[in-house]
């Protein structure tokens, strides 16, 4: 039985391609039985593709130019908008009852399917201003009715901080205070920069944490790797991730990296 359940990433060159490897794997060893759908963009190589292919059920190919209905059109004309409005593609899955998405830069510790019984739109706060929801991992509903709500909205409201985060938490305005529901536990969306602004609260709670999401500079493909001890040596500034972005490395070595030619 095919799963109506999804976890949905993207990824809009190979670099973030490797990120959603990682994710997906992760996913893989978490037992997870639901479908993984990896959105692409022509920027991804086909070689990229054909490594996505081995973890991901489906690799979906999302190419605003090529399409024909009115909401992609209207985007043609706002270019500058891109990876924003790739984002929210997502919502066009409609084969699937519910979905999660999670950011390429985010990687699955712990099997978290009981995301999957939160309603839309459940996200975890942000750590620079918690009335926002981060929009790295988010639990919604395929439809495509919403797709062309957020297109439209998007067109005349805008995004406050010209991505998807703001975007989304102007269109899911009442996330801050209608249902306690909707918001999601930290540990399923730790951005890594917790780790250095509450240092007490990531040692007390950092074992308890089930998604890691590598915002801002922290890309674990962008850190300094050593091949021969197999060791992630990422800058003084970023001891405290060591070991989570070491798990990230962990992951690239052993299922990743062997694929690669
Ligand atoms: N993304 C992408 N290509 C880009 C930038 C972003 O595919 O050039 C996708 C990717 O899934 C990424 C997400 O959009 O995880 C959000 O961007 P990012 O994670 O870099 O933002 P941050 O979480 O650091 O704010
Ligand atoms: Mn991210």
């Amino acid at each position: 039985v095919i799963s109506a359940y999804a976890w949905v990433t993207l990824a809009t060159n190979d670099s973030y391609g490797l990120g959603a490897l990682v994710l997906g794997h992760s996913l893989r060893q978490s037992g997870t039985p639901h479908q993984l759908v990896v959105l692409v963009t022509p920027g991804v190589t086909h070689s990229m593709r054909e490594t996505l292919k081995s973890v991901f059920n489906e690799v979906r190919e999302v190419n605003i130019v090529d399409s024909k209905d009115e909401a992609n059109l209207k985007l043609l004309s706002r270019p500058e908008l891109g990876v924003t409005f790739t984002k929210l593609h997502c919502w066009r899955l409609t084969q699937f009852q519910k979905c999660v998405f999670l950011d390429a830069d985010t990687m699955v510790l712990e099997n978290a399917d009981e995301l999957f019984e939160r309603e839309e739109l459940s996200a975890a706060p942000d750590v620079g201003w918690p009335d926002c929801f981060n929009s790295g991992v988010f639990v919604y509903v395929p439809s495509n009715d919403t797709y062309e709500s957020l297109i439209n909205f998007a067109l005349t409201k805008g995004s406050f901080d010209g991505g998807d985060q703001g975007l989304l938490n102007l269109y899911f305005s009442d996330w801050a205070y209608k249902d306690i529901n909707k918001h999601l536990p930290f540990i399923y969306n730790m951005c890594s920069t917790a780790c250095y602004s509450y240092l007490p609260a990531f040692k007390q709670f950092g074992s308890n944490v089930k998604i890691v999401h590598f915002i801002a500079q922290t890309k674990p493909w962008l850190q300094i790797f050593d091949p021969e001890t197999r060791q992630v040596r990422p800058s003084p500034d970023l001891v405290h991730l060591t070991s989570l972005l070491q798990r990230w490395w962990n992951i690239f070595c052993s299922a990743i990296h062997p694929q690669l030619s």
